[in-house]
């Protein structure tokens, strides 16, 4: 009828996941339609969390560096932060990508539905827009509904003292004392903005790392100075009760011992997690399988147990992150579109954009350990760079993971200034089936951090001669 709407490709969800899919679909020839609850299309990523977070660690990265330089002979004066133009910036820069990305859909003549949407069936969602209710029918659907942070039961949510990684971003206000619970990496990065921006931050995680996915070696480096600039780092430690109070937020810990202390604070980031839309989106109307904890299940070619029915992104599960959600979205699209397409990634890089960063992809030692894996290894200590001493940041770690059968690379993890791009290099040598002699016989650039990577294959060989 009047105001409705029917796709070959109906896509839920505009984030990375998603906007990649209805693109693609739409390359392929198909009719799509994205429908999006927000105003703006990009999702998470590009409206509330990569983007926007990496923005503000750029900010961090320059105020934390020009701090440490008076120890090389250049001293700057104290940094005065305005909060009102930092976030001004930040929101300009997301504006900028978002929308990009309208104008990329109105020139694939995708069609973008503003509004809520549920599942009424096997081929339709109804949509809860400004103009009233809407239904989208649909030969084929990519669900892409993404995920939103975990809440705890004993945490006071409703105070505006209390954030998720959304209000964090918003800086409003930089407090005196802040809290993050949860050190991995959404909460490890928002503790380095905070702390850069001047607030006397603590983190408190359960496990007994920071960056729990992470191996100990290579995290080590970021606890080690962060350490040195955070309040506190506090281990193996758990919250068990926050009391919105007039003066601040009465936070109890309780220390692996058994010990409990309470601190009062101004502001609390929880970051314990995300937790996938699956159960919101009513898809066992559509016969859609989500289990308890409202994942929805695929198999390789990204196809839930309903065969028109594609999913993708957060919503299908882990690792949680932006460049998983674009491959599959392509995976779905491509499949969708009738050509021979399956999700056969090796390795989905993982990167902490924290100052060192921290970087890892394949097989970790700690997950080699638990498998009973026979691993071999190539570190290199980023002291012996030329290039990492000259940038006067030469804490780093380069680590190359080998199976010893093939000395071909199956993992690697970085930890130093700019890990997050070096990481590139190991995914591909993973992907190529590379072994040690090919990354060692590559020439790489000199003096760049790139060369750790040949570096680190060449301690594994043995063939390292002078370390510059
Ligand atoms: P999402 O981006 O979650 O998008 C889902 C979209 O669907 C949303 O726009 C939502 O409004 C819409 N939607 C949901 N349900 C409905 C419905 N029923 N009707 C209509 N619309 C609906 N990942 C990285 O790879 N790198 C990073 O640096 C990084 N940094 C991050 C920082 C923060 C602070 C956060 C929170 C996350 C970060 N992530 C990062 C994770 C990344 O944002 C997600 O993995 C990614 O956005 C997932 O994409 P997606 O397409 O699955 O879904």
């Amino acid at each position: 009828g009047s105001g409705d709407f029917h796709g070959e490709v109906v896509v839920l969800g505009s984030g990375p996941g998603g906007y990649t899919a209805a693109f693609r679909a739409a390359d392929l020839g198909k009719k799509v339609i994205l429908i999006e609850k927000y105003d703006t299309l990009g999702g998470v990523c590009l409206n509330v969390g990569c983007i926007p977070s990496k923005a503000l660690l750029h900010a961090s990265k320059v105020i934390t560096e020009t701090e440490e330089m008076s120890e090389h002979g250049i001293t700057f004066g104290k940094p005065k932060v305005n909060a009102d133009d930092l976030r001004e910036w930040k929101n300009g820069v997301v504006g900028k990508l978002t929308g990009g990305l309208a104008g990329m859909a109105k020139q694939r003549k995708v069609t973008v539905v503003n509004g809520y949407g549920t599942f009424t069936g096997a081929n339709s969602i109804a949509v809860e827009t400004e103009e009233g209710k809407k239904t989208v029918t649909f030969d084929q659907c990519i669900i892409a509904a993404g995920s939103e942070p975990v809440k705890l039961p004993f945490i006071p949510h409703d105070d505006e003292r209390v954030v998720d990684s959304t209000g964090a971003l918003e800086l409003n206000p930089i407090p005196k004392k802040m809290i993050v619970l949860g050190g991995g990496i959404i909460g490890f990065e928002m503790a380095t903005v905070y702390d850069a921006l001047g607030a006397d931050v603590t983190v408190v995680e359960m496990m007994d790392q920071i960056l729990p996915g992470a191996d100990k070696d290579i995290v080590k480096p970021l606890h080690k100075r962060m350490e040195g600039r955070l309040a506190a780092i506090k281990l193996k430690t758990k919250v068990t009760a926050v009391e919105a109070q007039k003066q601040g937020l009465k936070v109890t810990f309780e220390d692996e011992k058994g010990e409990t202390s309470t601190e009062v604070f101004d502001k609390m980031l929880v970051s314990v997690g995300r937790t996938p839309n699956g159960a919101k989106i009513a898809a066992h109307q559509a016969g859609v399988k989500v289990t308890d904890r409202g994942f929805i299940e695929v198999d390789h070619q990204q196809r839930t147990n309903v065969p028109h029915i594609f999913a993708i992104g957060d919503v299908v599960g882990q690792p949680m992150l932006a460049h998983k959600a674009v491959h599959e979205g392509k995976v779905a699209a491509e499949v969708a579109s009738g050509e021979k397409r399956a999700f056969d990634a090796r390795v989905i890089p993982s990167v902490a954009y924290t100052d060192p960063e921290v970087a890892w992809c394949g097989v970790t030692e700690n997950e080699a350990k638990a498998r009973g894996m026979k691993i071999e290894k190539g570190v290199f200590p980023w002291a012996a760079s030329g290039r990492a001493l000259s940038n006067g940041r030469s804490e780093g770690i380069t680590k190359l993971i080998f199976d010893p059968e093939d000395d071909r690379v199956i993992g690697g993890a970085i930890v130093g200034t700019n890990a997050g791009d070096l990481i590139s290099e190991v995914a591909l040598a993973i992907e190529m089936g590379a072994d040690a002699v090919d990354l060692g016989h590559t020439i790489h650039p000199h003096p760049t951090l790139s060369e750790t990577v040949n570096f680190a294959a060449e301690m594994f060989e043995g063939t390292i001669t002078d370390l510059i």
